[in-house]
């Protein structure tokens, strides 16, 4: 059989007269909290105080989560701080260049890019390679490419043009 306290039961509690954790005696309840006690040591009565260390099963004590916890940024909201703050360097005066394979780019240059978006060049890497930093990444980025306009492109006109040559 469970042992149920009750007014009379005896219980661990902190007396606030002996400054220490001695055996009460419940002398009042409220809808089976333990509310007035007796300390048997010094006979002195006052609210039932629970043990330090104890945890309340009574008082619902909501513990505050520090939303400071999560204050070290990884690399990924690092490179987003780093291209924020670049994004708001931009000016008017130095809007972004668009990319093009067969562009150039110096270190720092700010680059619109048709898929990825606004990026900023971190690295010159050689002479036809780019570390871009976009918001969400930082790319390896092709340039100087020599080749692309020679590339076969899909343009309608080319159908049109492409009659008998006599
Ligand atoms: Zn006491």
């Amino acid at each position: 059989m469970k042992k149920e306290i009750g007014v009379t039961s005896e219980i661990d509690g902190y007396c606030t007269k002996c400054k220490l954790v001695t055996n009460h005696r419940v002398v009042a309840m409220d809808e089976g909290v333990v509310k007035r006690v007796v300390c048997l040591t010094c006979g002195g009565q006052h609210n039932f105080h629970l043990p330090p260390g104890q945890k309340a099963t009574t008082e619902k004590k909501v513990k505050r989560v520090k939303k400071e916890e999560r204050r070290v940024p990884g690399p990924e909201s690092q490179t987003l701080l780093q291209w924020q703050e670049l994004k708001d360097r931009l000016t008017p005066e130095t809007p972004a260049s668009p990319y093009a394979l067969s562009g150039s780019f110096v270190l720092g240059e700010a680059i619109d890019h048709h898929k990825f978006g606004l990026g900023f060049v971190t690295k010159v890497i050689d002479s036809k390679k780019i570390m871009v930093m976009f918001e969400k990444e930082i790319k390896t980025m092709v340039m100087n490419f020599p080749d692309v306009a020679s590339l076969p492109t899909p343009a309608p006109e080319a159908e049109y043009s492409a009659s008998n040559p006599a």
